[in-house]
């Protein structure tokens, strides 16, 4: 299909100082838990959005010296000549599909604990460090000291030349780097000339972009990426005072300017808390200041919203991180005029929160995301069927969705069955939670790309039991009937049901969900989930006029996300909406109308009038494949050569994790693999002691 020519723009080349970029689609520097320590992976995957269109594809936070020693976090690293070679493959996976390569050099300053490295950390005052409360403080900088950090940032821009790099991002974002702490009056109280005014706290930064430009700005891009508010009002950078008076100081100094707000948590919302292009009105001012291409990020996902950006003068180029995660091909097939293809991110934010475990990223809406490499997994490509197989699938929720679009790709004939008289499972109904309808993307991405297939039949309203599977003559039979909440309070905390739970006095989110509620009056939610369910529980009742207290064996409120950026910002909602919180806490009993609570640290009991919303684990709904595999004679005298459960009636988990074991059923279906196996490629280790 013919592009639609109101994207044309999309695709014009932006110069950036001595390099041309060959659309205005840029890769924002992303963490992904695979950096250094995967680097196979991290290089496959870089490549791939290259491969999908992106014209600059740029590294995550590449630390430069062991003085800023991120471990545990898996960024990259650039410490000296070692660590070219690596990040020259990236070069190359990048390059060889015509993107530019860009390295975004960091040093975490006084946030890093150098736990690996052991070196004193350092910053622009002496402070302890400020992740994960380390015993460490950072050492305050003297004169000599910035002379060597300007010189090993220096240094660090030479060998990303030597790598091949095209782009060097001078990075002062996030309120976790060096020069936005020196920038910043709350971490900078320094009595000389970089301390003080705005243009001594700025100084650092002005000299590390001049520093680079004479190191390497003969033949290199090199983008300033700026925190232009730190929405904390007058405690911190406001786009209104010193963000825009300092981009105005240092307006045409950088090739090009990428700006965003501050912190991650910030910057990267989640569509929980903020919708697409929501960082639109910090920045708007940043193009009437410079002459300098300018971009900017927030989760853009469809081309008439990046066209509008560029219309109204907001930036010259698209920058994303998410979108470019959920769909590394969102370039190309906006190019190639197959906007309804793109597999839009859903704004959850479960690539950054494996990133923060410092495990291997993986996206909810991509399932091919960090198995690029070492399962081969390509986005858009999938290996034609080896056999004329007929799969039923039952179940059409995030699991079954994806085994039958992956299985109708591969050209087998595939029936899709499901009890609910829509698609989506768990998805449909989590959509309809307050702020969640993002959501439904992981479903209708999935059913349209199903809809023109026509191999591949979808019959809702269809409940099979046993019988009916087995009557039905398919080949290989997919179980993705997913799980149910349990109401009886069991779960981390809670070994054996609550004393006194029943139907009439707990609901669990699956009753929430289906609309069922509590008489009017006071609730108790208790959470040992720790993700979002709980407080999206809270959420849910405190926002139709209950009376919520919300318990949790936990230090804080939807502990959990703290790794998916959105602790402080549910705590914030939740305390706005007048819920009441009780941290360490668990439910010893229920009955007449009373929940009776625990104090985890004194062992002090007390009591809250209610019904209890226990939100703690799920079951799966296994019994049909309990049913079926019962009679193994049965199952062979129907034809039936596999029978597997797939996603949350497998292993309850994330909607990521089903989508992905959706995908990997249909992957592997007809193929051989060894039991035993490691079902994935593994580092390959050069030492220079041992075998
Ligand atoms: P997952 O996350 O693993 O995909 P979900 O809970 O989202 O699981 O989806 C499970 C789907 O399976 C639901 O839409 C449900 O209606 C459907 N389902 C469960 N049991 C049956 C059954 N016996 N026959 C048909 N559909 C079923
Ligand atoms: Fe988007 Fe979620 Fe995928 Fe991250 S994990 S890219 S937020 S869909």
């Amino acid at each position: 299909m013919a592009r639609d020519p109101r994207y044309d723009i999309l695709f014009e080349p932006v110069q950036i100082g001595p390099v041309t970029a060959p659309n205005r689609f840029m890769q924002a520097p992303h963490c992904n838990g695979m950096g250094r320590m995967y680097p196979d992976s991290m290089i496959a995957m870089r490549g791939m959005k290259a491969e999908g269109g992106w014209g600059i594809v740029a590294t995550e936070q590449c630390d430069f010296h062991p003085t800023g020693d991120v471990t545990p976090f898996t960024e990259t690293r650039l410490w000296g000549e070692m660590d070219v070679p690596y990040l020259a493959g990236m070069v190359n996976a990048v390059q060889k599909h015509g993107g530019l390569a860009a390295v975004e050099l960091v040093h975490n300053g006084h946030d890093t604990g150098n736990i690996y490295s052991r070196e004193v950390p350092i910053g622009p005052m002496h402070r302890p460090v400020t992740w994960r409360d380390h015993p460490v403080q950072a050492r305050a900088m003297d004169l000599s000291d910035i002379r060597d950090y300007r010189r090993w940032h220096r240094k660090a821009a030479l060998r990303a030349r030597d790598a091949g790099f095209d782009i060097v991002v001078v990075y002062a974002g996030h309120d976790g780097t060096m020069p936005s702490h020196f920038l910043s009056r709350r971490h900078n109280q320094r009595g000389d000339e970089y301390g003080g005014s705005l243009e001594n706290r700025l100084r650092l930064y002005r000299e590390l972009l001049e520093d680079t430009l004479d190191a390497v700005g003969d033949t290199m891009g090199v983008i300033a990426r700026f925190a232009v508010d730190e929405m904390m009002g007058p405690d911190g950078l406001e786009w209104q005072n010193e963000g825009r008076d300092a981009i105005e100081m240092l307006a045409e100094i950088p090739h090009m300017w990428d700006v965003n707000v501050s912190n991650w948590e910030n910057d990267s919302k989640t569509s929980r808390f903020a919708p697409e292009g929501y960082q639109e009105e910090y920045i708007a001012f940043v193009k009437q200041v410079t002459s300098k291409p300018v971009s900017t990020v927030g989760r853009y996902t469809s081309p008439d919203a990046m066209v509008s950006a560029i219309r109204r003068g907001l930036v010259d180029m698209i920058c994303a991180a998410r979108p470019s995660i959920a769909d590394p091909f969102l370039p190309n097939k906006i190019k190639e005029g197959r906007v309804e293809d793109i597999r839009e991110c859903i704004g959850c934010n479960i690539c950054a929160a494996w990133n923060n475990v410092s495990a291997p990223t993986r996206c909810t809406q991509n399932p091919t995301m960090g198995e690029e490499w070492r399962k081969g997994w390509h986005p858009e490509k999938i290996a034609p069927k080896s056999t004329d197989s007929h799969v039923l699938v039952v179940g059409a929720g995030p699991a079954g969705l994806e085994a039958a679009h992956q299985l109708g790709k591969r050209g087998y004939r595939v029936t899709l069955a499901d009890a609910a008289a829509q698609a989506g499972g768990r998805v449909t109904r989590e959509s309809t939670l307050p702020n969640l309808n993002v959501w439904a993307r992981v479903r209708d991405y999935r059913l349209g790309q199903i809809a023109p297939m026509v191999n591949v039949d979808l019959y809702l309203n269809s409940e099979l039991n046993a019988d009916e599977v087995l009557e039905f003559g398919a080949d290989h039979v997919a179980l993705a009937t997913g799980a149910t909440w349990r109401r009886d309070g069991v779960g981390r905390h809670i070994r054996n049901p609550i004393p006194g739970a029943d139907t009439s006095n707990s609901f669990s989110p699956d009753d929430l969900m289906d609309e069922k509620r509590p008489d009017k009056g006071p609730v108790v939610v208790y959470d040992d989930d720790h993700y979002y369910m709980g407080g999206m529980m809270a959420e849910l009742l405190a926002g139709e006029g209950y009376q919520v207290t919300l318990v949790t064996p936990g230090l804080c409120v939807s502990s959990w996300t703290e790794h998916s950026l959105e602790q402080e910002h549910i705590e914030k909602r939740l305390v706005g909406m007048g819920v009441e919180i009780l941290p360490r806490h668990s439910v010893l009993s229920l009955g007449d109308g009373v929940v009776q609570l625990e104090n985890l640290v004194t062992g002090e009991t007390l009591a809250r009038q209610g019904t209890l919303v226990p939100v703690t684990m799920r079951l799966p709904n296994d019994a049909l494949f309990d049913a079926l595999s019962a009679d193994q004679g049965k199952l062979a005298a129907a034809g039936i050569k596999s029978l597997r459960r797939i996603g949350d009636c497998y292993g309850p988990a994330t909607i990521a994790a089903a989508v992905y074991e959706g995908h990997r059923y249909a992957r592997e279906l007809d193929a051989e693999a060894d039991p035993d196996g490691v079902p994935f490629k593994t580092v390959k280790y050069d030492l220079e002691l041992g075998g």
